[in-house]
């Protein structure tokens, strides 16, 4: 066990074991570290972690249990840290832990001051950003069928334009790439900006493979890959081939190609297996709207998938309350997708259903199945019932204001 100044590790409780094929495999009683968030933070943690423990008290009794172990980032990290945002000790902890449950933080003014998320992602490689999104009976929703909805994103995390190689227009380093596309025969306008967009086999490959075995695991009828390889043909055009590659690799005898089903199987995908298929981006937004039952796993690289998390959470009016999970092979961080909302600090006000179901997230992730069910279930009774906090009350006829808190209580009391 690494050291601490400030962090205080449980007495008890033991670590979740990261297993040598990437799973976890995790004990009845695990540590599990958490940042409660700047703002609003505090206020969504309080509530949901009383949810979280009920609910794994209500499914096994005692049997099971979180150890829960603070961990600090954000302003009480600064007030702590003498000023440092992100100490190193937060991510040892993390990494030692293996996994963990974030509220919102702020972020810091100032240069040079390193992105907690980021640091994450790359130290623990948490490739894949994972976000469901269904609708819950009873919230508002922009459109007609929302019922029609209940798609899963795996975003990639690392590659893409992302990855924050940029130059300056002007620049040195900019006008040197310029030249060298010259060399190679590509014509770029002067005085442009440059960003490069890497993406790999690598990459794409273990995205897959972890879209593919969600979907298998719980029985989802298919996973498309998202794209715009009719444009980027090296980039995402080979994002599409190499996910297509990885599934018939990987799981050669459950997979299908949505050509194969038309070639071989008149249309219709033959029982027991997973139908893969694509779609170009700007085709998926539509889809996304107009024939969303079509859809279960989604695939996509970075940039794209940033674009369709917000739109589809949007199309559910589940925006505030969209859960999130960055997952490697092994560690895991979820995460409220909403920002601190400082203007609400300290009020015991805002809607904690991102964070509660980014621990819904969790707990599946863990394999606690029957408390994440738990959960889940009290939230949508919850919101069916109208017993709701101020942003899905003012869109509800005949709705009770509720307090983050009392949400919260509203969870537990609806857990069957
Ligand atoms: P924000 O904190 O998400 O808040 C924007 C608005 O969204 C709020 O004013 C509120 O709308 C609504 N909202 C957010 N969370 C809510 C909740 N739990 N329940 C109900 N409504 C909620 O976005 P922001 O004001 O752009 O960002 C504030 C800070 O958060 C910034 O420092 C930003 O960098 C940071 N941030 C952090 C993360 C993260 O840590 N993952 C993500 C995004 C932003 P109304 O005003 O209409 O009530």
């Amino acid at each position: 066990m690494a050291q601490y100044q400030k962090i205080k590790v449980p007495t008890s409780g033991e670590k979740i074991k990261v297993l040598p094929n990437g799973k976890i495999s995790c004990p009845d009683q695990p540590i599990i570290t958490y940042i409660e968030g700047d703002g609003t933070g505090p206020d969504i943690w309080n509530a949901t972690v009383r949810v979280l423990d009920a609910a794994v008290e209500k499914a096994y009794g005692g049997k099971r249990k979180i150890h829960w172990c603070e961990v600090y980032a954000g302003e009480k990290a600064a007030s702590m840290y003498d000023g440092n945002w992100f100490p190193d000790e937060t991510l040892t902890a993390i990494r030692e832990f293996t996994v963990s449950i974030k509220g919102p933080l702020g972020t810091p003014v100032g240069k040079g001051m390193r992105s907690l998320n980021v640091a994450l992602r790359k130290d623990l490689d948490l490739y894949s950003c994972i976000r469901p999104v269904k609708w819950y009976k009873g919230v508002p929703a922009p459109v007609r069928e929302p019922e029609k909805v209940d798609m899963v994103i795996f975003r990639e995390n690392t590659e893409d334009l992302y990855v924050g190689v940029e130059w300056a227009a002007g620049s040195p380093e900019a006008n040197e790439m310029i030249a060298l596309a010259k060399k190679f025969g590509k014509d770029i306008r002067p005085n442009s900006a440059i960003g490069i967009k890497p993406m790999s086999e690598f990459g794409t490959r273990r995205l897959m493979k972890m879209a593919v075995e969600y979907a298998l695991e719980r029985k989802l009828p298919s996973v498309t890959l998202v794209h715009k390889g009719n444009i980027m043909k090296f980039t995402e055009g080979a994002f599409r081939e190499w996910g297509y590659k990885a599934a018939k690799e990987l799981f050669p005898d459950i997979t299908i190609t949505e050509d194969e089903v038309f070639a071989n199987h008149g249309g219709k995908v033959p029982a027991g297996k997973l139908l893969i298929k694509d779609r170009i981006a700007d085709n998926m937004f539509q889809q996304a709207l107009l024939r969303p039952d079509e859809y279960s796993v989604l695939v996509l690289p970075n940039l794209n998938g940033d674009y369709i998390s917000d739109a589809l959470a949007a199309q559910v009016g589940g925006l505030g309350i969209a859960p999130g999970g960055n997952v490697g092979d092994g560690p895991a961080v979820f995460e409220a997708t909403h920002g601190t909302a400082p203007k609400y600090a300290g009020q015991d006000k805002v809607n904690p259903g991102s964070l509660i179901l980014s621990g819904v997230m969790m707990l599946d992730y863990l394999g606690w199945k029957e408390a994440a069910t738990l959960v889940e279930a009290g939230l949508a009774k919850a919101i069916q019932t109208k017993r709701v906090t101020y942003d899905f009350h003012r869109q509800m006829e005949g709705a009770t204001l509720l307090k983050a808190s009392e949400f919260g209580n509203e969870i537990i009391k609806n857990m069957q």
